[in-house]
């Protein structure tokens, strides 16, 4: 995984800052977050993926104040807040369904938050123009929620969210409600949003398509635990836990023994040994292989860096742009997803050729 800089200037210093953060409702008993340390740098589009009941929203709702950890501190821009109230820190959520007042317009929901902390009307105007401009809402300045649609109403709610400069946005599965389409609309005016505003964004969704694709980096959270913190690239190329590789994208996991051999670090599973790219520690371990990592070569072809091995396909499904391949490879199951093509056929029982680069190979920590 790529180090961070030993001197990392302000510009990445962090703005949010967890350590060892712990939480458990009273009501359920079951610890819903933590112990968890996480550093959120100034300017970054941070994702929290996980599924329900992972502790996402518990870790937001802490950072925001609407919750105090059980132990842990929670800093905002170097400042304990762990015990400052809500209103007083420099952070405003969007929710899922976030309530815009119903009886103010377009124009009097913006400028409420301004209104509030007395700002003088003329700052009030040019602020909500240009939010108004931002969010593409022009010309309905004068319409009431409820005359909007819902990719409209939330992004007023954005608008109304960032009009006050806040440090930090919390956005809690803010596309939730939101059909396909809109969704992926409305995820491309957020990313556009956020760098133009240059506010820390923290965005929490169990849509890995959406993490992926939005974030500089994320946290992948699982049973109330951070697994993994990286940017998109990196847990999706170097996962760290069987999580997080069955969590995103498709793995197959192999259960294996590293040892070293003649030409390197390997994992043997079956008959199979599978060259590993870089240094390994010996003992039992799982090794996860992306599905479409897997390829067919060609026959007697030398692999440059990995092994191409003799496996017969056990099964065959077409997906339209790509055919997912079972393959029974010297004893090891894998699953292969190939790129399609109209004259490409497979069929049970016929015999290929795969190949597996050792950096495609990775190995877990559990
Ligand atoms: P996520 O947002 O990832 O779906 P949450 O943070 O909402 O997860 O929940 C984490 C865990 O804490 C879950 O097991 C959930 O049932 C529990 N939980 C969340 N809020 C409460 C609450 N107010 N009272 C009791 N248990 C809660
Ligand atoms: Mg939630």
């Amino acid at each position: 995984m790529p180090t961070e800089p030993a001197d990392a200037g302000p510009a990445t210093a962090p703005i949010v800052s967890l350590r060892r953060v712990s939480k458990t409702y009273d009501q359920s008993r079951v610890r819903a977050l933590g112990p968890v340390d996480i550093d959120i740098r100034s300017g970054e589009f941070f994702s929290v993926l996980g599924p329900s009941g992972s502790g996402k929203t518990t870790m937001l709702r802490l950072i925001a104040g609407f919750e105090v950890p059980d132990s842990g501190q929670v800093f905002i821009d170097g400042a304990d807040v762990t015990w400052t109230r809500p209103y007083h820190r420099d952070v405003n959520t969007v929710f899922q369904n976030y309530a815009l007042f119903p009886h103010m317009t377009v124009a009097a929901n913006l400028a409420y938050p301004l209104r509030m902390r007395g700002t003088e009307a003329g700052e009030i105007a040019r602020r909500s123009a240009d939010l108004i401009e931002l969010v593409d809402m022009q010309g309905y300045e004068q319409r009431l929620p409820h005359q909007l649609s819902g990719g409209q109403r939330q992004r007023v709610a954005l608008a109304r969210a960032l009009i006050g400069r806040p440090k930090v946005v919390l956005l809690d599965e803010p596309l939730g409600a939101l059909d396909l389409r809109l969704r992926q609309q409305m995820q491309s005016v957020l990313k556009r949003l956020q760098r133009e505003v240059e506010i820390t964004f923290i965005y929490v969704t169990h849509d890995q398509g959406e993490a992926l694709s939005m974030s500089d980096r994320l946290a992948v959270m699982h049973a109330g635990a951070i697994d993994q913190i990286g940017t998109p690239e990196d847990v999706y190329y170097r996962p760290e836990t069987r999580f997080v590789a069955a969590f995103i994208g498709r793995s197959n996991l192999v259960a294996c023994r590293i040892e070293r051999g003649a030409g390197g670090w390997q994992a043997r599973a079956g008959d199979v040994r599978l060259a590993l790219g870089g240094e390994a520690a010996p003992g039992e371990a799982t090794v996860a292989i992306r599905w479409e990592a897997i390829e067919l070569v060609e026959d007697g072809s030398v692999p440059e860096a990995g092994v191409h091995l003799p496996a017969t396909i056990d099964s065959v499904v077409f997906h339209g742009d790509t055919i997912e391949l079972g393959l029974a490879a010297q004893g090891v199951t894998l699953t292969a997803l190939v790129q399609a093509k109209r004259r490409l056929r497979f069929a049970p029982g016929q015999p290929v050729t795969v190949g597996i680069a050792s950096d495609d190979v990775v190995v877990l920590r559990d």
